[in-house]
């Protein structure tokens, strides 16, 4: 293994990795993995990478936390396809649209790239109960892992998350409770309890691991696009980690000589009744405040405040990116349009995406020829209710 320690993405101190952790013990921030990226380079390169077999994210192993000899937990997440949006793009005069489809993950989400390092760590550490407060996709990831991986999950969801999310979790055998509030009042509930029950807490960028799962998406691409960066992405952005994540990637690819020194443009896609983002970049604000009255149907995005906010503000502007909102109306038209055009059911969340794809070509925040590539991060399949028979 070649992680050395964790560091403070804000104060920079820095952590042993060896005990179960969740914030800064200085500061309160998130924690990252580092790595030896040198000695990565001499064991793994581009060409070797190539010629591996293995096709879950698990591929990138030397990047990746977990002693190599231990065994992760994993249903095969990753890997996913990158798919051409031709006849979608034609329609809004686009010629270079590709769809990163996070839907053929295990649990039909993006999640499970995150709770796949996540609950293999935290079994590592010596965890046996893990909680998590989730809107919607993360409850039923962390609950799979869990059961895959032996460890006891407290699952803590807003009453009004869709049917199909607190199905799933029941279903592989997870301790399901639902809380009149949002996501945060969620995970307020299991920082009042997690001392006394001995739960780990899951909660995204509260651990160190998760980000890790979701950097191999920044991996994925960089390799299915034959190590050329997309001129722009755009991600639909609840707590960010996926963002964060494939900055994060990027960063180590050029350090490893994978990649040179061009970034994408980043662009956080969030829903307008939940749009924390969007307003601290509009305002210039280095952090974001609490979005009043979240209401949302793309449950992944109802996120009213982000403990990654800094790093999500500071990658939009460093890579000239920006943020916007979509209405859940759009969301819900734009499904049936992508979907009729090529034949993916998406999550509202990727469909916000589309949505804003129209609006940034449009205003030619996005030119006719650049190379774009949008995360459907879920399956509308699980979104059942939000449409019409
Ligand atoms: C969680 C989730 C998101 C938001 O992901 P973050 O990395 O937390 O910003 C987007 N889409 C779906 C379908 C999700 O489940
Ligand atoms: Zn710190």
């Amino acid at each position: 293994m070649f992680m050395t320690h964790l560091s403070c993405t804000a104060c920079g101190l820095h952590h042993k990795w060896r005990q179960l952790q969740n914030l800064c013990t200085a500061c309160q921030k998130p924690l990252f993995p580092a790595y030896e990226l040198e000695a990565v380079g001499r064991e793994l390169t581009r060409d070797s990478l190539a010629a591996r077999r293995e096709k879950s994210l698990w591929r990138y192993r030397e990047l990746l936390p977990l002693p190599s000899d231990v065994e992760p937990v994993t249903l095969g997440e990753g890997g996913t396809p990158l798919l051409r949006a031709d006849r979608f793009g034609k329609q809004i005069g686009m010629a270079n649209i590709w769809i990163k489809d996070e839907s053929l993950n295990p649990t039909q989400s993006f999640k499970a790239r995150g709770m796949s390092v996540a609950v293999s760590m935290a079994k590592y550490l010596g965890a046996t109960k893990v909680a998590v407060p989730s809107a919607g996709n993360a409850g039923g990831a962390l609950a799979a892992y869990a059961a895959r991986a032996g460890l006891e999950a407290h699952i803590f969801m807003p009453r009004d998350t869709p049917r199909a999310n607190i199905v799933e979790c029941r279903e592989v055998g997870a301790h399901v409770t639902l809380i009149d509030g949002l996501i945060t009042d969620c995970g307020a509930e299991i920082a009042k309890r997690k001392e006394r029950e001995g739960w780990f807490d899951m909660s995204t960028l509260k651990e160190p691991y998760r980000v890790e799962g979701k950097k191999t998406l920044g991996y994925e691409l960089a390799e299915q696009l034959r190590w050329q960066l997309p001129d722009a992405i755009l991600y639909p952005t609840g707590g960010g980690t996926g963002l964060i994540g494939m900055w994060k990637a990027f960063d180590e690819m050029e350090a490893l000589g994978w990649i040179g020194p061009n970034r994408p443009r980043m662009f956080s896609v969030q829903a307008s009744g939940c749009a924390p983002i969007v307003r601290a970049f509009e305002t210039g604000e280095n952090s974001a405040a609490e979005f009043p009255n979240a209401h949302t149907v793309a449950s992944g995005l109802r996120v009213p405040k982000a403990i990654g906010d800094f790093l999500m503000l500071k990658i939009l502007r460093e890579s000239k990116g920006d943020a916007i909102a979509i209405d859940d109306e759009e969301m819900i038209r734009v499904t049936r349009e992508l979907g009729a055009s090529e034949g993916l059911f998406v999550a509202p969340e990727g469909a916000a995406c589309f949505a804003a794809l129209k609006l940034l070509s449009l205003s030619g925040q996005i030119a006719p020829e650049e190379r774009v590539v949008i995360f459907n991060t879920g399956s509308g399949i699980k979104y059942i209710d939000c449409y019409e028979q």
